[in-house]
């Protein structure tokens, strides 16, 4: 539309002007908490989800009423509810004060975290490690913390990328740290089940904040943490 616009303007001589876009409010469920209440005009039922669940049961040409089947729309309404109940969750609350003034300044790493997340564009898992470390201004958080926050923004329809910098931009509000690198590592079911991607191919995604965006010598140093293998799990 923007494009078409422009265009239009340009062959009459006359400058391109925008024009003014509706007032949306702008509603991101990737990127905030759902607030549920009783009348949210989107709450969306559990038999609704089952009964979306049984016409794609009928679209790929089976039978939902068959034994093996019958509960199955139940249980992917369950699934896809628990997969997706990051949105339920807030940084708040999922940190809940387990921050500490340490006087700590050096890099904090957590390698390793195990994630499983749903990719938007299919809603098929991808899968993997993420990596997330922090040079803290004073204060820490709980290590275990960390690995909520994956959770948290892994319980999610997401992408790779975004996933990556959420992870690191809620460990800089939290934290307000010198910096926070992310790296996640992942295979994605969409792409190795369909054959584009040969299995044991990995996507490699990185968000680098503050000190390690800024400094290539701290950023080397997480690098080379990141692949270093621990001599006890040699
Ligand atoms: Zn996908």
């Amino acid at each position: 539309m923007t494009t078409a616009s422009a265009s239009a303007n340009s062959a009459s001589g006359h400058p391109a002007v925008t024009p003014p876009s509706p007032k949306v409010p702008e509603v991101r469920p990737d990127r905030a908490s759902r607030v549920v209440t009783s009348d949210d005009p989107h709450e969306v039922s559990q038999e609704d989800m089952m009964e979306a669940v049984r016409t794609i049961l009928l679209g790929v040409g089976e039978d939902p009423d068959r034994e093996g089947l019958l509960k199955t729309p139940k249980r992917v309404a369950e699934a896809m509810r628990f997969l997706t109940s990051g949105y339920d969750q807030s940084l708040e609350d999922l940190v809940n004060g387990a921050i500490f003034d340490e006087g700590h300044n050096e890099m904090v790493l957590v390698r390793d975290i195990t994630a499983f997340s749903l990719c938007e564009h299919h809603m098929l898992p991808f899968m993997g490690r993420v990596h997330v470390a922090y040079i803290p201004t004073q204060k820490v958080v709980g290590l275990s913390k960390l690995a909520r926050i994956v959770e948290m923004y892994s319980r999610r329809l997401q992408v790779q990328e975004r996933l990556t910098r959420q992870i690191a931009e809620a460990v800089q509000e939290i934290l307000d740290p010198q910096g926070v690198a992310v790296v996640m590592e992942a295979t994605h079911m969409c792409m190795v089940m369909r054959g584009v991607q040969k299995p044991g191919s990995w996507t490699v995604t990185s968000a680098m904040l503050g000190a390690f965006q800024e400094d290539q010598r701290t950023r080397d140093e997480f690098l080379s943490l990141i692949r270093h293998q621990p001599a006890f799990m040699a």
